[in-house]
C-alpha cells in the first residue's frame, strides 16, 4: 500500500490519509511497548499523524504515546501529535467541562510535560463550552499558537455556526483561525461531514480528522455472534457506548458490509475505512487498533479506494441504510 497525503483544509500541512488514535487502548488495553511497536508499525507504511487528548485514561494515554515516541526515536519533524482539551482532569471550578483561558493555558502545559515534547502539532478544543465566549477561547487559542505550544488549533464536535462564529472572531481580530474540525465520521454517522460543514470547507477552508471509523469496533463485523472476550464492548466503564454502537441494526448493517466488501476481496473493516477515506475533504481517517494484527489489516484500506465504484457505493448505502444515524454521539 502506497499512503496517501493530504493537506489540512486549507493549510500547508500534510497529513497521512490514515492516523492512528489512541482512545481506549492507550492504558486499558496498550502499554508503552506495545504502543512503540504499533506506532512504529504504521510510521513505516506512512502514517504521521498520532492522535491524542488530555482526558483519554485520565492524562495516561499522552504519557504512554511520549514514551513510546522516546522510545522509537522518531525525528520529530516526521510526526503530527495532536491533543484535545475540555473535560479536563480533575474537579472543581475553571478544571473540568470548560474552555476558559485558564483552563486552556494550564491544560496545554500539562499536556507537554505528560508528552515530554516542548509543542503539540494539532490543538483541539474536544468539546463546545456553552458557558465561555466564542471569543475568550479564540483568542486564548490564538495566544497558544503564538506561544508556539502547538501549530495549529481546531475544535471537534462543535457545530458548524459555532466554528464559523470562531474563524469570524479570529478574521476580524487578526487572531489565529480555527483549521480544522475533528467530527465523527463512519458508515452509519455521515451529517456533521457531508451536510453540517458542507459549507465551511470551501468557506473557511476546514480540514477534517475523523474519528471512529468502524463505530468502535462494531464495523469489522466481529460482534455478529455475540462481544468478544477483551473487544471495547466487553470493558468495563464502556457500558454506555456499547449501548449506543451496538444494537441489532448495526450488527446486520456491519454483516452486511462484510459481505460486500468480500466481493472486492475486502474485509469489512477494511471497506469500512476505505468508505471513509473516499472523502476527499476528509484529510485524514483516525483509526484505532488494540492489537498490531488490526492495525495490518486497516493499514491496507487504502488499496481498496479504486474499487469503490458508485455503483459498489450504492449498494453499500443500501446495506447501512436501515443502521444509519443510530450511533451518533
Ligand atoms: P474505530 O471505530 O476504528 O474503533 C477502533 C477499535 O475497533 C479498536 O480499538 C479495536 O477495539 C477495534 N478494531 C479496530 N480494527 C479492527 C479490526 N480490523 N478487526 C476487529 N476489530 C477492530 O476507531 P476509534 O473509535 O478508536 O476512533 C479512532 C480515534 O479517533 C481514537 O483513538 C481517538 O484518537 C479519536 N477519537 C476522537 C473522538 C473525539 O471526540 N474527538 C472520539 C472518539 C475517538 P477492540 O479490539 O478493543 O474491540
Amino acid at each position: 500500500m502506497r499512503m496517501e497525503y493530504r493537506r489540512l483544509g486549507s493549510a500547508g500541512l500534510k497529513v497521512s490519509a490514515l492516523s492512528l488514535g489512541s482512545w481506549v487502548t492507550y492504558g486499558p488495553q496498550v502499554n508503552v511497548d506495545s504502543a512503540a511497536a504499533m506506532i512504529k508499525a504504521a510510521y513505516d507504511r506512512g502514517v504521521n499523524f498520532l492522535d491524542n487528548a488530555e482526558a483519554y485514561a485520565a492524562g495516561k494515554s499522552e504519557e504512554i504515546m511520549g514514551a513510546a515516541l522516546r522510545k522509537l526515536g522518531l525525528r520529530r519533524e516526521s510526526y503530527i501529535v495532536s491533543s484535545k482539551f475540555f473535560w479536563g482532569l480533575n474537579d472543581g471550578p475553571n478544571q473540568k467541562n470548560t474552555l476558559n483561558r485558564k483552563y486552556l493555558m494550564q491544560a496545554v502545559d500539562g499536556s507537554l510535560k505528560r508528552f515530554g515534547l516542548d509543542f503539540i502539532d494539532l490543538a483541539f478544543c474536544h468539546r463546545p463550552d456553552p458557558e465561555t465566549p466564542i471569543e475568550e477561547v479564540v483568542w486564548a487559542m490564538s495566544d497558544v499558537i503564538a506561544s508556539g505550544k502547538a501549530l495549529y488549533w481546531g475544535t471537534s464536535m462543535w457545530s458548524a455556526e459555532q466554528i464559523r462564529e470562531a474563524w469570524e472572531i479570529a478574521d476580524r481580530r487578526n487572531l489565529r483561525k480555527p483549521q480544522m474540525e475533528q467530527p465523527q465520521y463512519n458508515l452509519l454517522d455521515r451529517d456533521k461531514v457531508e451536510k453540517e460543514y458542507a459549507r465551511l470547507y470551501e468557506g473557511i477552508g476546514l480540514g477534517l480528522t475523523t474519528w471512529s471509523p468502524l463505530a468502535s469496533g462494531v464495523l469489522s463485523a466481529k460482534y455478529a455472534k455475540g462481544v468478544p472476550a477483551g473487544s471495547r464492548l466487553s470493558l468495563p466503564g464502556y457500558e454506555r457506548l456499547k449501548g449506543m454502537v451496538l444494537k441489532p441494526e448495526s450488527v446486520k448493517a456491519a454483516s452486511d458490509v462484510a459481505a460486500l466488501a468480500a466481493e472486492i476481496g475486502a474485509t469489512a473493516s477494511q471497506l469500512a475505512i476505505a468508505w471513509c477515506a473516499r472523502d476527499e475533504r476528509v484529510s485524514t481517517v483516525i483509526t484505532g487498533a488494540s492489537r498490531p494484527e488490526q492495525l495490518e489489516e486497516n493499514l491496507k484500506s487504502l488499496d481498496f479506494l479504486p474499487k469503490l465504484s458508485p455503483e459498489f457505493l450504492a449498494r453499500v448505502d443500501e446495506a447501512v441504510k436501515p443502521a444509519m444515524g443510530i450511533v451518533a454521539d
